[in-house]
């Protein structure tokens, strides 16, 4: 297996309805799943929710990568799955995690609102580097915490 890494990138709108503890366990049971086979599956990377919408970065082996985007897609928690980007990388940007979650917090929506205001709050006129260098910059912070 060529085990070379690469880097995806998606953005989706979010079809979970409910008030906030029912977000707040669909997207547990989402984090949980995708650690244990993220794990399995040598990907590491971070999910983003904001605004309606959930922006994620996939990072691994280009099967595993594609395989794990197979099934997120097929996913009827969200809808609308757009790719922004499939790039081969020479190194890991979440090499620390399974799947980080960021952006539930009022401090992350402000980053994200920056970020956002330059799109006009439309996910999908944000690149592929826009996405990964706020998820980067994100959870850095949180291991900086
Ligand atoms: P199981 O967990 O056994 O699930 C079986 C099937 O039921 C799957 O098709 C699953 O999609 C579906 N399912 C389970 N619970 C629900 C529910 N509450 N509502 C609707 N359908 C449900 N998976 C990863 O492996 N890695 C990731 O990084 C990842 N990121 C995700 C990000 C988002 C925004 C979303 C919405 C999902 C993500 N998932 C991720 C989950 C992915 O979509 C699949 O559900 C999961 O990979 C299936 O795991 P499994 O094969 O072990 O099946």
């Amino acid at each position: 297996m060529n085990d070379d890494l690469f880097r995806l990138v998606y953005y989706s709108r979010n079809h979970i309805r409910g008030d906030a503890d029912t977000f707040d366990a669909h997207v547990g049971d989402i984090l949980a799943r995708s650690r244990t086979n993220n794990t399995r599956d040598g990907i590491t990377g971070a999910l983003l929710f904001n605004r309606g919408c959930f922006a994620q970065v996939l990072e691994g082996p280009l099967a595993t990568v594609e395989a794990a985007f197979e099934r997120i897609q097929q996913d009827e928690r969200h809808g609308d799955v757009s790719l922004l980007a499939l790039d081969p990388i020479a190194a890991r940007s979440f090499p620390n995690w399974a799947m980080g979650f960021v952006g539930a917090s009022d401090v992350d929506a402000g980053r994200f609102a920056g970020v956002g205001a330059s799109s006009g709050f439309d996910p999908s006129r944000l690149s592929g580097d826009e996405i990964h260098t706020l998820l980067r910059d994100l959870t850095i912070e949180e291991e900086a915490a």
